[in-house]
């Protein structure tokens, strides 16, 4: 019998868009996973809380809203329930003692992974789940070498190559800010409630083409 692998798929997801859902969809085929469970996440430990614009309930519906209509994707509230800020090594094992599943995986941008170091007990975690770094093409893996001599588990780390999206949801903010259209650069059902709920509009802010100063950019 196959064994049953499931991704975990953490993020702010303020909000989610286009380039979340490709890679989840493209490893999940890549690596055969039964099952996605995206994350939202409460206000993550390495982003300052100010720098998250939408609340998490508004998050977690968005989210909702953007795995609807895809068997293989679910959503789970455990961080945003929390509270508190959740480290991926405390998030990973609720997560796996709530679902069944035999191999577990957690998706991440490739960028992100070369962080890992940054994020708690990194060694930890590889033991828990095979970290997926999801590359665009031509990405030069080169860029995840200096890993290699510090972590114990460094060959948990599966780089898979996905279509390059150039979207962040730091652009989509910023877009609202300026007043241009995210039309399409989000799952329809997320772009529904971002204009229902007039989210990312800011206070009296919005700008007129010229360059933003109070929105984080990176
Ligand atoms: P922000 O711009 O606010 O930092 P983000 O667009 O990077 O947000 P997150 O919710 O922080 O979104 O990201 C969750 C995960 O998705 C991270 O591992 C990140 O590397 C990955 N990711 C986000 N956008 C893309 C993209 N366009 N292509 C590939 N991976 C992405």
């Amino acid at each position: 019998m196959r064994v049953s692998r499931i991704g975990i798929f953490g993020g702010t997801f303020d909000p989610i868009h286009l380039g979340h859902m490709i890679i989840a969809e493209q490893v999940r085929e890549e690596l055969r996973l039964e099952r996605v469970i995206f994350v939202p996440g409460g206000i993550p430990p390495h982003k300052e809380a100010s720098s998250v614009r939408a609340t998490a309930e508004d998050r977690l519906e968005m989210v909702e809203a953007a795995v609807t209509g895809n068997e293989h994707f679910t959503v789970d509230r455990v961080e945003i329930d929390a509270g508190r800020p959740m480290h991926t090594v405390d998030t990973v094992p609720i997560l796996k003692e709530r679902s069944a599943g035999e191999e577990w995986f957690f998706i991440t941008g490739a960028d992100e992974v070369s962080n890992l170091l940054t994020w708690k007990e990194p060694d930890r975690l590889l033991e828990e789940i095979i970290m997926v770094a999801a590359t665009r093409p031509g990405y030069d893996l080169a860029a995840l070498g200096h890993l290699e001599p510090r972590l114990r588990n460094f060959d948990r780390i599966v780089p898979v190559e996905c279509s390059r999206v150039d979207i962040s949801a730091t652009t989509i903010r910023r877009r609202m800010l300026q007043g241009k259209s995210i039309r399409y650069m989000v799952p329809d059902g997320v772009y529904e409630i971002i204009e229902d709920r007039g989210l990312y509009e800011g206070d009296g802010r919005r700008i007129e083409g010229g360059s933003l100063t109070e929105e984080k950019t990176s």
